[in-house]
């Protein structure tokens, strides 16, 4: 029997944060909403796994913007203290280069003030500058970048043109970071804040000096238990408010019928209806397998797939015997030519020679992650999205061979303490989560325009077809992709209003 369209419920395709968010919000608003995740757990590339009693995050290790999250809770009439434990990281990273400098990133003036002296004296205004920049980018990059509706002309217009000036449209990262900071440390440190979103700081806009202003003034969380606690408290609350959370079930088609989505296929065969169909999935591969062809076509899909795509990781999860009383929660272990890494990465498209090595130990903070004695650690190298040019299957156990080696030049020899060790590649991230080229954030932001080319949150082609999530405004990073989740929302609920008949309107 088919229901009327008014009791069907949302169809979320896929439990990311994103789905997760949007649910919440719509749930919240009195909309009846069904998630379909193809996986057994919900939360999308924010995961976790356990070997021989330790626990990695697998995804995400570093959240900012605290306030995106509680804000999210307030929506639903929540606090947000009252599902997950937020609790401040300090020193937000610790830094190490190649000549034996190490620098702790910090909130705390006196201490970063204390290490910028010891470093280059002069850059102690430079580097106050280069926040109060960030601050400003914030200001004036936000209402319309991040934090309302996809940017269009009008909301552009409200945008005074003396403050377009002050972003600094036609620089890029480096060349602002250049102008403000002579250390070549500092310069590393801040460049760095690009890779947050997948791009290249030497080819992306100065916009993304956003970024910094959000950790290194907003601060870095860590949610007591780990970064999967946020999905977990996220499916408690959506289930509390009446979200219906299908997992184990792949979605393998969108249905659509004269122009407009109207349910789903699942891969069992069978159909489930929908009033609006919302795809948590990365949008080109909406457009690659989901989306039957006469929509789907060779042009539109080809105008996504052109596209260059931001990074992808190569993650390896390693159990280790012994504890590093040098190393912090967050750490970064920094490449002598940091431009050659992302020619590596965007230009040859192969995994960098010398990479920079990021390492998490959750377990510093959540002894129970570990055995006692070892920790946990979770080390990301960026990586090119998959490519012709480098073949994972059969050139992964070198390239482990590259990090290890790294990591002992910076003293930590690991291999004989090694205890479990687990690898995920760039192909593991596109089968898993259905990353398109396993891209962990989308197309790339590498160039100015591409927050305006990014595929809009309402289907171009398909009426009552929405996308949120990460290949979407307002881009990819746990935050964001909470924020898309509102943004959506927001969207699904006026486009409602419009299509329903007006309360007086004759039948
Ligand atoms: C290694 C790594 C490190 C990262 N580090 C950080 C970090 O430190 N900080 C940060 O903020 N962000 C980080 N990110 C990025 C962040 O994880 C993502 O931007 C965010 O989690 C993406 O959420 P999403 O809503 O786009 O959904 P996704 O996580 O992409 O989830 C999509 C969901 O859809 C499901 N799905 C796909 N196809 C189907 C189908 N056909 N049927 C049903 N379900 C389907 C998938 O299984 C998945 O659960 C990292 C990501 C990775 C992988």
């Amino acid at each position: 029997m088919q229901n009327s369209s008014s009791t069907l419920p949302i169809i979320i395709i896929g439990a990311g944060i994103g789905g997760l968010s949007a649910a919440i919000r719509l749930a919240s608003a009195g909309r009846r909403v069904l998630m379909l995740e193809q996986n057994p757990q919900v939360g999308g590339k924010m995961s976790q796994f356990c070997a021989a009693g330790f626990r990695w995050d697998t995804g995400p290790s570093v959240i900012t913007m605290r306030h995106v999250f509680a804000e999210l809770f307030a929506a639903a009439g929540r606090h947000i203290e009252d599902y997950l434990t937020l609790i401040p990281v300090e020193p937000l990273t610790r830094y190490f280069y190649q000549d034996g400098t190490v620098l702790d990133a910090s909130r705390n003036w006196p201490t970063m003030a204390a290490q910028i002296e010891h470093i280059e004296p002069r850059d102690i205004e430079g580097y106050l500058r280069f926040l109060a920049y960030a601050a400003r980018l914030h200001r004036i990059t936000g209402p319309a970048f991040i934090y309302d509706q996809p940017p269009s002309l009008r909301s552009l217009a409200r945008v005074p043109p003396w403050d377009v000036l002050k972003i600094d449209p036609w620089l890029t990262l480096n060349q602002v970071i250049q102008r403000h900071v002579r250390s070549p440390h500092l310069r590393q440190l801040l460049q760095r804040f690009a890779t947050y979103v997948g791009a290249d700081p030497f080819q992306a806009p100065a916009t993304l000096g956003v970024i910094a202003h959000v950790e290194l003034t907003g601060g870095v969380w860590y949610p007591q238990g780990g970064i999967y606690a946020i999905a977990i408290a996220l499916a408690r609350l959506a289930t509390e408010l009446g979200v219906e959370i299908r997992t184990n079930c792949p979605v393998q088609q969108i249905v659509v019928k004269n122009s407009q989505a109207t349910g789903v296929r699942l891969t069992d065969g069978r159909t489930l209806d929908a009033s609006t169909v919302i795809a948590n999935v990365d949008v080109t591969t909406v457009y690659q397998q989901l989306l039957p062809p006469e929509i789907a076509t060779t042009p539109r899909r080809q105008q996504l797939t052109a596209r260059e795509t931001s990074c992808s990781g190569y993650v390896m999860l390693l159990g280790i015997e012994g504890d590093h009383p040098r190393l912090a929660h967050h750490n970064i272990f920094f490449a002598s030519d940091y431009q050659r890494e992302f020619t590596d990465i965007f230009q040859q498209g192969i995994p960098p020679n010398d990479p920079t090595i990021y390492v998490a130990i959750t377990s510093k903070s959540d002894p129970d992650h570990a055995p006692p004695g070892c920790e946990n650690w979770f080390v990301l190298v960026n990586a090119p999205a998959v490519g012709a040019n480098f073949d994972w299957a059969t050139q992964e156990a070198d390239y482990r061979q590259r990090i290890f080696a790294t990591l002992k030049r910076f003293g930590f020899d690991l291999q004989p303490r090694l205890r479990s060790q687990t690898i995920l590649t760039p192909v593991d991230l596109a089968e898993r989560t259905g990353a398109w080229r396993g891209a962990l954030y989308g197309i790339s932001s590498n160039q100015a325009l591409n927050a305006f080319r990014r595929p809009h949150n309402r289907s171009a082609h398909v009426r009552r077809l929405y996308f949120v999530g990460g290949t979407t405004h307002p881009g990819g990073g746990v935050p964001m992709v909470t924020l898309s989740g509102k943004v959506v929302a927001e969207m699904v609920l006026a486009d409602s209003k419009v299509m329903l008949p007006a309360p007086n309107a004759p039948p």
